[in-house]
């Protein structure tokens, strides 16, 4: 059969080898440490883990990445397996000894009969073969300078200003309304696109306040280049001016608030519509390095958003990404090269686990492709399948940001209580039906 090449050993390219190679399919590894080094990682060890030490919550009833867990643990995945090895006493989170964690995946990727490493770095995009690119955040110049010349400048993004990611149910909706400003659009559904939260005076001076008094992240030492380019974190605009703000993201022009229609607000915050199903807002134009306590706080003073969900925060870093709801297939496959598929934090999601995953996924898919087993669609109603429909259909394409898994991204269970009180039910049905789901894909590898 043929060879299956797989660029980048992190997190996505270590689980795709050791899916591919499991289901009989020889896999090289190309990964460039130690010989060329990131700016985060240390070793030289596959399956390095860059920052935290936490594969986050480990529950798989009640929380969408402990469920991503579950269904990795069901397909044999090297990355959690090994984390249970090197499991770190954390309370409900996975937390692993990194060291280790990573010697245990190289070794056991090193002893695999079908898995050969090389030490490499790959500058260029293959013509022929079958190729996974699993080089992370982090992708060397070079290879993120060919990638942009296939994909065309603006469908690959180097920075990432993530604006936090709000859940639709969590906003109380008797103070804020859905207008788009000067009730732009064709269809009544555009005309009502986006959220508003209005700010009195006293409002916005308390929140200029909170948030220059916030506690921020710095960058990583070669990171900020090319970041001012117009994605100003709002502690910087307010920085620069307390009224700075009030004409950037959070100007009040065009918009009547139906609760108080004679009260002219002083400021309004807008949140926009973050993935078809509606279940998700992003705060417009809030990009931000505060630090993710100070964030929760600051941002629940905006009226509206006292009781906020947040099914991500906000953040500013060197992030090599994909516009993959344009560029990627339903298999992370390169629409316009389909030998090349993608994988991991480069397809748009966020995260080790969430990167894991999606490796699991492309190394599945890619053998399955080389050994002529033709595959159903990943199930929706599984974490995995909510997060790759996700990245790569479900998202919207012009606005589209890393993603980490969360419930939001999944169909509603119908015939269950909404809001906060049924939130619990909810979850567990959730997790229920992905269970299934993805018990009954697994079982066309066997
Ligand atoms: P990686 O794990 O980065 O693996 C990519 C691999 O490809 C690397 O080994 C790299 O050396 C290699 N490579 C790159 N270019 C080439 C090339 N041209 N040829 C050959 N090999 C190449 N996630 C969390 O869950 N928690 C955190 O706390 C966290 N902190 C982060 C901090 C920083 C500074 C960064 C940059 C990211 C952080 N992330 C965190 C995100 C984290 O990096 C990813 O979630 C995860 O590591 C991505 O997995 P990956 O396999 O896609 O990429």
């Amino acid at each position: 059969t043929e060879t299956l090449h797989i660029v980048g050993g992190g997190m996505a390219g270590s689980e795709a080898a050791w899916q591919a190679a499991n289901m009989g399919v020889k896999v090289v590894i190309h990964e460039m440490r130690p010989k060329v080094e990131t700016f985060a990682h240390q070793t030289g060890n596959l399956g390095e883990m860059v920052c935290s030490n936490s594969f986050r919550s480990d529950d798989d009833e009640q929380n969408a990445v402990g469920l991503l867990h579950w269904e990795m643990r069901a397909a044999n995945g090297v990355i959690m397996a090994t984390a249970e090895e090197h499991r770190l006493p954390a309370g409900g989170a996975l937390a692993v000894d990194r060291e280790p964690f990573a010697e245990t995946v190289t070794a056991k990727l090193k002893a695999h009969p079908n898995i050969e490493i090389s030490y490499e770095e790959i500058s260029a995009l293959p013509t022929d073969g079958h190729w996974i690119f699993a080089t992370g955040p982090l992708t060397s110049a070079t290879l993120g300078q060919a990638i942009q010349a296939e994909t065309g400048a603006e469908a690959l993004a180097f920075f990432d200003a993530i604006a936090p990611i709000i859940y639709a149910e969590s906003i109380d909706m008797s103070k804020a309304w859905m207008q788009s400003r000067y009730d732009k659009g064709e269809t009544e559904e555009e005309r009502t696109a986006y959220l508003n939260c209005p700010m009195s005076k006293d409002q916005y001076e308390a929140f200029i306040d909170a948030l220059l008094a916030a506690d921020k992240t710095e960058f990583h030492e070669g990171e900020t280049a090319g970041y001012f380019d117009g994605c100003l974190p709002i502690e910087v605009m307010a920085e620069r001016g307390r009224e700075t703000l009030r004409f950037g993201p959070m100007k009040p022009v065009g918009l009547t608030n139906p609760h108080q229609p004679d009260v002219k607000a002083h400021a309004v915050v807008q949140l926009r519509r973050d993935n078809a199903l509606g279940t998700l807002f992003n705060i417009v134009g809030f990009q931000t390095k505060m630090k993710y306590g100070a964030q929760t706080e600051v941002l629940r003073l905006i009226p509206g958003l006292e009781n906020a969900s947040f099914a991500r925060l906000g953040g500013i870093h060197r992030n090599t990404f994909l516009n993959s709801p344009t560029l990627l297939d339903a298999q992370m496959r390169l629409k316009s090269k389909p030998h090349l598929r993608f994988a991991g934090q480069i397809t748009g999601v966020e995260g080790y686990v969430e990167s894991a995953a999606m490796g699991l996924l492309a190394g599945r898919m890619a053998a399955a492709e080389i050994l002529g087993i033709t595959l159903p669609e990943v199930p929706q109603d599984s974490a995995m399948g909510a997060l790759i429909h996700h990245i790569t259909g479900g998202a919207e394409a012009k606005t589209f940001q890393p993603m980490n898994v969360n419930f939001g991204l999944f169909q509603p269970v119908e015939g269950l209580k909404g809001g906060r009180r049924g939130r619990k039910d909810r979850y567990k049905a959730y997790t229920d039906r992905a269970k299934t789901a993805w018990t009954s894909w697994l079982d066309n590898f066997t």
